[in-house]
């Protein structure tokens, strides 16, 4: 015991230490507002230097402040919080399901969740208290938030790589923080005395080694208060995990991985790109400023970027044709102009339905344009009839067809629905794979199954005629499971499931 008490004497002697950074960038207390608190030290770093944050932070420090003893005990707490810190999280992603579930939860509750590790982290037991923030530059919320919050599935899957690839202590690399290791020695004394040789003295890196110490235990709280406060959610079944927990419960796994991997490519608002160029400004970086056309901004309200003068001279003469009377732009990939423009680059549905613009020399365009394209193999050919019409009459979703051989247009008006059902069939018709033909089947046979001319019997021999003897026997398997789970079809479970996510479809109707 008493030597427990010994060796607790680095942490005892820093509670005296003062929360020098909050005050020289007077921010404001974690528990009125951990929003601001947060903001205001995301700005604070931003334009601050590593060994600005070191040399503040050990004002009152000298060589003799920390003994060998401390050193070792530091790192053997470090340790003890990463242990912990990997247990948690082995146990969320291998039997959790935690990055399905976080990826779906909406970024309300992703940055609450977020934003309640970062104050239990700053209130926890560490050298320089809140302070540590400043040395976690990598903490910050718009990088957890990003690609719908896979930013933070990210940071933990690299947390726990770290932590596992040894069992000393982990320190996560940081080249911002890294720059403070070199810092010329005794920066804290007077700068004439510093040779100009930039000689480091053992002190020096014995503090940068302190709060490297710190800043990883700073980390280390910030994951495990973060996790365990999804973890309770989940397990109170909480206002906001509510929805999420319903759409694991009721549909397939792959459904619910596949709309947090949907999610994880939207873009929460529209990008900006050179009308001329296109680029973007992270594409040509080095912190450009883009200028819009002023006529347009001031009569239309309307913007159009440019990213320089000479883009601009050189688009003229083809803007100036709208300038100031209509708000035209090219509509570039990713921009407001794009209807498409909250679809990231890799969503394979959205794919579909750019290239079947693209491919017939015209802007995109609506669910009615999601084709069936040029087949990869080979198709039957009744299959290969059905293509023709298909896209010869692009309303229609698919034809079916009497006894007698006449032709029955089905149309779908749901526009989740027809969504999810053209691009299965794009996928079954282009051959890409024959998942969702049963799901296609299962749809067209609880709607037009009682219609005139056609029955259950009709239906599934057409669709076998089409794609395959084994077509009716999928098709019935998938009716059997819906029924068992008590559902209506695959189809219009899906639009309601996703509803939960996404918001209803109906955006999808106005493209
Ligand atoms: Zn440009
Ligand atoms: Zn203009």
């Amino acid at each position: 015991m008493a030597s427990a008490i010994k060796d607790d004497s680095a942490i005892e002697k820093a509670k005296h230490l003062p929360a020098l950074l909050s005050k020289k960038f007077n921010i404001t207390d974690v528990k009125q507002d951990a929003l601001k608190w947060n903001k205001e030290w995301e700005a604070a770093i931003a334009s601050s230097t590593a060994a600005d944050v070191l040399k503040e932070i050990c004002h009152f420090l000298d060589d003799s402040f920390f003994t060998p003893s401390d050193i070792e005990f530091l790192h053997q707490d470090l340790r003890s919080v990463q242990d912990h810190v990997a247990e948690i999280l082995r146990s969320l992603f291998n039997e959790g399901h935690f990055d399905t579930i976080w990826l779906l939860l909406n970024v309300t509750e992703q940055r609450r969740h977020i934003l309640e590790g970062l104050k239990e982290a700053s209130e926890a037991r560490t050298l320089w208290g809140q302070d540590c923030r400043a040395l976690c530059p990598e903490v910050t919320v718009s990088n957890f938030l990003a690609q719908g919050g896979k930013g933070f599935v990210d940071f933990l899957t690299r947390v726990l790589e770290i932590t596992e690839s040894s069992t000393k202590p982990a320190f996560l690399p940081n080249s911002w923080w890294e720059q403070a290791s070199n810092l010329p020695n005794p920066w804290w004394g007077q700068a004439s005395d510093v040779s100009p040789r930039k000689q480091i003295s053992e002190s020096t890196k014995l503090v940068f080694e302190v709060a490297t110490i710190d800043r990883n235990k700073f980390i280390g709280h910030f994951v495990m208060f973060s996790a365990m406060s999804i973890v309770r959610d989940i397990t109170n079944r909480s206002e906001g995990m509510k929805g999420v927990l319903h759409l694991m419960e009721n549909t397939e796994g792959y459904v619910a991985r596949s709309l947090a991997g949907v999610k994880t490519t939207l873009r929460d608002k529209p990008l900006i790109r050179c009308e001329n160029c296109t680029k973007t400004p992270e594409d040509i970086g080095q912190g450009v400023r883009f200028m819009v056309c002023s006529v347009c901004k001031t009569k239309l309200k309307f913007e159009v970027h440019y990213c320089s003068q000479a883009c601009q001279k050189q688009d003229w003469s083809l803007h100036k044709q709208a300038c100031g009377k209509k708000p035209v732009s090219k509509g570039l990939r990713g921009t407001k102009g794009d209807s498409l423009w909250a679809f990231g680059d890799s969503n394979p549905a959205v794919e579909l339905i750019r290239n079947l613009g693209k491919k017939e020399g015209r802007g995109l365009t609506s669910l009615r344009d999601i084709g069936v394209n040029p087949c990869k193999g080979k198709r039957s050919p009744a299959a290969e009839r059905q293509a023709e019409m298909l896209e010869a009459d692009r309303n229609v979703d698919y034809f079916l067809f009497t006894a007698s051989g006449e032709a029955v247009r089905f149309v779908i008006d749901d526009p989740g629905a027809k969504m999810v059902f053209r691009i299965n069939r794009g996928m079954v018709m282009t051959k890409t794979g024959d998942t969702g033909l049963d799901a296609m089947g299962e749809y067209m046979l609880k709607v037009m199954s009682g219609y005139p001319g056609l029955s259950r019997h009709i239906i599934l021999k057409q669709l076998c005629e089409e794609h395959g003897a084994d077509t009716a026997k999928k098709i019935v398997w998938l009716e059997r499971k819906t029924r068992e789970r008590g559902k209506t079809t695959f189809i219009e479970d899906w639009v309601k499931d996703s509803a939960n996510v996404f918001g209803d479809w109906s955006w999808l109707g106005s493209l």
